[in-house]
């Protein structure tokens, strides 16, 4: 395949699992892979090297803005501050990181991107914090898990969704590393959840989640010596787990409750896997992707444990 039928057939595929248009996903993927403009390296020079200046600003009011330079690569004045902090997010990627301006808006924040990342350097306050990673969306991340915004949670493939679960989950426990039982119970990944459902690997990303939290199902006994512990543990992963498949649950509920039917050939859904978009019927989409046995297993135990609780 060549690189232009390669570039066409990854747009036709975003586009049919996420239900977009094909022009729409096109140009949101030119902008994505923008050639960087300049290195990292050339911006912190300027920041170095350039006096600092007093631009004829209508809003901003130089008392209160930090000291700022006119940076020729960014196309407008920035604060030292901005800069070093966009150093600061882009250290793994070292001096030789490429970075385009994706839009300035003088006086208010620049946005510069790196490969897929998109920085916002703000210009009132020296400071500088990641956005999503859709172009031009003006929302922050406030998870360093989650790349993309809630709402655009709908735009990531499987992998990435699971991928953010995963790495949620880590973050999550190195803040409860000394109680790891308490590290379920968080609504902060429930959107994750809802955008797992309608992408089909809801199975993949509760795994993922519960594994991060709590470790390999086949592994506890080798993690936590401590019998009272395993228990404990084994409690929390199974009670998270019975949290997340309700936050499933009650997507499927709605979407059925609305009379949605199969957007593959039309007829009227029954029952849901967790492996299978929820407006997929099992004909449309009989490639199950791999349904994990144990999260099965669980979940079939939950299921039961409820029906023997009046
Ligand atoms: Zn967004
Ligand atoms: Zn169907």
């Amino acid at each position: 395949m060549t690189r232009d039928k390669k570039r066409k057939a990854a747009i036709r595929e975003t586009a049919r699992t996420t239900g977009r248009r094909y022009t729409a996903v096109a140009r949101e993927m030119a902008a994505a892979s923008a050639a960087p403009s300049f290195q990292l390296g050339a911006l912190l020079a300027e920041c170095a090297s350039l006096p600092e200046v007093r631009p004829d600003w209508t809003e901003l009011d130089h008392e209160w803005a930090p000291p700022v330079f006119e940076s020729k690569l960014v196309g407008t004045a920035v604060p030292y501050g901005s800069v070093l902090e966009l150093a600061g997010l882009l250290a793994r990627e070292g001096r030789d990181a490429g970075l385009a301006v994706e839009s300035v808006s003088p006086e208010h924040s620049a946005v510069v991107t790196c490969g897929h990342r998109r920085i916002q350097l703000l210009i009132s306050q020296a400071n500088a914090w990641e956005l999503c990673r859709i172009p031009h969306c003006a929302d922050r991340r406030y998870i360093d898990a989650f790349t993309h915004c809630t709402e655009h949670f709908s735009r990531c493939d499987a992998p990435a969704l699971v991928r953010m679960g995963q790495e949620w989950a880590y973050e999550r426990v190195e803040r409860h590393d000394d109680n790891r039982a308490a590290a379920g119970g968080s609504s902060e990944v429930d959107d994750l959840v809802k955008a797992a459902v309608v992408q089909g690997c809801y199975d993949a990303l509760a795994k993922a989640i519960l594994d991060g939290l709590f470790g390999d199902l086949d592994l506890l006994d080798d993690l936590w010596i401590n019998p009272d512990q395993q228990l404990a543990i084994r409690h929390a992963r199974e009670r998270e787990g019975a949290r997340l498949h309700a936050v499933a649950s009650a997507v499927v509920r709605r979407r059925q409750a609305e009379g949605r039917s199969c957007t593959g050939c039309g007829r009227h859904l029954v029952g849901w896997s967790g492996s299978r978009p929820v407006l997929r019927c099992q004909k449309c989409e009989p490639s199950q992707r791999s349904v994990d046995p144990v999260i099965g297993m669980l979940l079939k135990d939950l299921a039961n444990a409820d029906r023997r609780t009046p």
